[in-house]
């Protein structure tokens, strides 16, 4: 009821448990279950952990973590998905994280039934809190950093394979001719999200409770729009506004 009279005040909610919930399924579920990594897909995943470490904002044990599995994961040329679990379980022990503990509800990414929303949702808003926080942190490295990761996880991991398919198709039309400041980097996402909300809208996979819609709603942010045309400065704002980490609500979070 929190998180009800949270939304309905606010608007548009992202909250920090649904990116812990996201990050670990993704690490423990998605990463675990590949059985043999090296070359690109190893390199995907170090990519991923260096943004995560970079932008996603982790708790000090979070941190320690996250640095722990990095330097494991620079020091082979091969792992396995069990032996990455494992390295999981040993170091999660040792840390007794309560960022880690199972939890199986999502806060703002509930879906009215439980094969609604959920994971996917919470990557979306994982993923656009890691580009929003690249265009306000001084530490970002190049402007396609963020993207090139998120690319590669979405292309060696995500476990949804219409989902990759497409979102490489995406990429390859616009994302590595397209993204040369922080600015794009956000838009892009934001654009590429918006494509597919509009394939999907009406899609059996729609929760009828949380239609797919082109975002933001005219209603959450009237300055967005003029004449019909996007006003990218103002959709910069609002992205800001909703994605950055002094944004999140922290209802629930670890
Ligand atoms: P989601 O679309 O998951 O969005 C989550 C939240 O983000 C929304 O509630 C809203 O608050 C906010 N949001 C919505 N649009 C934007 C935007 N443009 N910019 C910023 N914030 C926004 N499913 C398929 O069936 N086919 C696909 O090809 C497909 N591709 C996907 C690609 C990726 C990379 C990901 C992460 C998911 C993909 N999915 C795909 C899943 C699908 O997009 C939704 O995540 C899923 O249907 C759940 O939808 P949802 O209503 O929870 O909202």
């Amino acid at each position: 009821s929190q998180v009800k009279e949270l939304v309905s005040h606010k608007g548009d909610v992202a909250f920090l448990a649904d990116l812990e919930h996201a990050l670990r399924f993704s690490l423990r579920h998605e990463v675990g279950s590949r059985k043999h990594m090296t070359g690109p897909v190893l390199n995907a995943l170090r990519n991923y952990l260096i943004i995560i470490k970079r932008h996603f904002p982790l708790s000090v044990s979070g941190k320690t973590l996250l640095n722990l599995l990095t330097d494991h994961v620079n020091s082979v040329t091969e792992l396995s998905g069990e032996d990455w679990r494992k390295l999981l379980t040993e170091e999660e022990s040792k840390l007794t994280l309560p960022v880690w503990t199972e939890r199986n509800e999502f806060l703002g990414c509930r879906g009215s039934q439980p094969n609604y929303r959920g994971y996917p949702c919470s990557l979306w808003t994982t993923f656009h809190v890691l580009t929003v926080d690249a265009l306000v942190s001084p530490d970002s490295g190049r402007p396609r950093d963020v993207l090139e990761a998120i690319l590669g996880y979405v292309t060696h991991f995500f476990g949804c394979a219409e989902c990759s398919k497409h979102f490489q198709g995406m990429a390859s039309e616009t994302m590595f001719s397209e993204i040369n400041s922080h600015e794009k980097s956000v838009l892009w996402l934001w654009q590429g999200h918006n494509k597919v909300n509009k394939r999907l809208a009406g899609d059996a996979t729609e929760d009828p409770a949380f239609p797919k819609i082109i975002f933001p709603s005219v209603d959450r942010c009237p300055g967005c729009r003029d004449n019909g045309e996007w006003v990218e400065h103002e959709v910069l704002q609002y992205l800001q506004s909703v994605y950055s980490h002094n944004s999140l609500s922290l209802i629930g979070a670890a």
